[in-house]
């Protein structure tokens, strides 16, 4: 037992680990996703920022090397300042001073005679001009740039320092004249407004990675946990079901319209379904054995008899012979019925599909039995259309009417007639047997269709019956969920009458098809 309990808790635990997991797998994979969105947004932002960057450099770049490539000599600090601000040179030539009049000689006048170093407006640009040894000749004085030696043509840096990203183009500068190699330039970009709005899209992403995930997690751990629970009522009523084979637990009703509330439902009804026949076994296990007692103590009583002296009296030994023959007979027969009513209580599995024509059966079971009792007049009153269809198998629908008729003969008195009608009432077919024989009490009434039930067991025993046919008459109906009812009046007859459901043209199709298909899928 403890045991058992200790199982229990085991199980309780892997189920919790399950929301466990999933959540887990769940935040996993949303986190693993963000992750790898953010990082291609990212990059895609910053290339596209980086290109605008690189642009804005390379422009500096190439004004500078116009100004400057009209060098001949090697960069120095008298060629190169006053080539980058007429200004200078126009002072340096003994021209006046600056004046506000140079502000207006924009470039919408003369593109070379602006200066270059007023237009540097860009805060994070800076420009340092080497001569060819590698030594500045020109500085705006901001973030210099070290000297690289042995290019030939434009290099690209970029550097990362303290999280913040700089680029620096280096170029070497050649005499327009000449082609030769005068100097060179290297123009960094601190890229504040880049970096800046990078810290603030990653600081976005990572803030918003982190709110959808929890999100996320929050909604899958609800969504699991509404699978999950449903999984554990079931577990425990199966470990309820496990510990007590006939506990009528049940999971209760979990009033879901998914998946989830259709396992629940069938798993109840599989329940239903085994713990019935679990009853049935056992039941039939104890009325085998409680109806072949009797015949087998015949035919054992016989035997016993034929031994101590019996063999030799000729008259005692035919007589024991045809005795014990008839108690065969009747366990042959016994068996056969309680066969037949076990399987009359499975058949809405092996028979879901199948449709009756009502008036067809009915006109071939009278005209067979009438064959079998000629003594009896067997009259059939059929009110019924041709195609009046019932769901169910003929041959079932055959034997609950050989079931009716045969009792009628059986329990007929001094009339010998029975009379089969059929009509339609309210969508149901009614089909009645009638007879005016012996009739049955008011109190009997309800305990005849009980399996194994006689009213009067010595007489019915006489006439070769065993308590069965209603009940397996009962089985029948019910599986093809139709009624089974008696009227009767003691002395007077009985009159046992069938219902069931008529199937449209339509309802008909559809079983016929679904008829078809399930042959074709086996
Ligand atoms: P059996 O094989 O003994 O006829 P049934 O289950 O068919 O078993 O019937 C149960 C009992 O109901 C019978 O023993 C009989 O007493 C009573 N019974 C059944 N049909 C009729 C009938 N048509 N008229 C009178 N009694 C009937």
């Amino acid at each position: 037992m403890r045991q058992f309990q200790k199982q229990t808790k085991k199980k309780e635990a892997k189920n919790t680990s399950l929301v466990k997991k999933w959540v887990s797998l769940v935040a996993l994979t949303i986190t693993v996703s963000f992750l790898v969105f953010s990082v291609i947004i990212y990059s895609i932002v910053s290339q596209q920022f980086l290109n605008q960057e690189r642009q804005v450099a390379e422009t500096v770049v190439e004004n500078f090397e116009h100004r400057l490539n009209s060098i001949n000599k090697e960069l120095q600090i008298s060629n190169v300042v006053p080539a980058l601000s007429p200004t200078t040179q126009r002072i340096l030539n003994g021209g006046p001073t600056i004046s506000a009049a140079d502000n207006n000689t924009s470039s919408t006048e003369n593109g070379f005679s602006d200066d270059i170093l007023q237009n540097l407006t860009n805060q994070d640009i800076s420009v340092v001009i080497f001569d060819k040894s590698g030594d500045i000749v020109f500085s705006n004085g901001k973030n210099q740039a070290d000297f690289v030696t042995d290019i030939t043509h434009k290099e690209e840096q970029l550097k990362l320092y303290l999280g913040k990203q700089s680029l620096t183009i280096y170029q070497p500068i050649r005499s327009a004249s000449s082609h030769k190699i005068i100097g060179y330039i290297a123009v960094t970009d601190d890229m504040s407004s880049f970096n800046s709005m990078m810290e603030k899209v990653r600081a976005w992403m990572i803030g918003i990675s982190i709110v959808a995930t929890i999100i996320f997690i929050l909604i899958s751990y609800f969504i699991i946990r509404g699978i999950v629970w449903p999984l554990n009522a079931m577990s425990k009523v199966a470990r309820q079901i496990n510990k007590d084979p006939n506990s009528d637990v049940r999971i209760p009703d979990l009033k879901r319209d998914d998946e989830l509330g259709e396992l629940a439902k069938s798993f109840d009804q599989m329940l239903d379904r085994v713990q019935g026949y679990i009853q049935q076994q056992k039941q039939f296990v104890g009325d085998v054995s409680h109806e072949l007692r009797t015949p087998v103590a015949v035919i054992e009583g016989h035997l016993s008899l034929l031994e101590r002296w019996g063999k030799n009296d000729p008259k005692i030994l035919d007589e024991s012979i045809d005795a014990s023959l008839q108690e065969a007979e009747r366990m042959k027969h016994l068996i056969q019925e309680m066969l037949d009513l076990t399987r009359a209580e499975q058949i809405d599995i092996q028979y879901p599909n199948e449709v009756t024509n009502v008036s067809e059966v009915l006109t071939r079971v009278v005209s067979d039995l009438q064959l079998v009792h000629k003594d009896f007049t067997l009259r059939l009153n059929d009110d019924l259309n041709e195609d009046t269809m019932i769901q169910m198998y003929h041959s079932h629908f055959e034997q609950l009417l050989i079931i009716l008729i045969d009792n009628a003969i059986k329990y007929s008195t001094n009339r010998n007639e029975v009379i089969i009608s059929s009509s339609v009432e309210d969508g149901e077919a009614v089909v009645s047997v009638q007879d005016f024989g012996e009739g049955i009490s008011e109190s009997e009434k309800s305990k005849i269709f009980n399996r194994f039930y006689r009213v009067d067991k010595a007489r019915t025993r006489e006439k070769g019956g065993n308590g069965l046919g209603l009940s397996i008459a009962q089985k029948l109906t019910q599986s093809y969920h139709g009624q089974i009812s008696v009227d009767s009046v003691l002395g007077s007859g009985s009159n046992f009458i069938l219902r069931f459901p008529v199937l449209s043209k339509k309802e008909v199709k559809q079983l016929n098809k679904k008829k078809e298909k399930a042959q074709r899928g086996k």
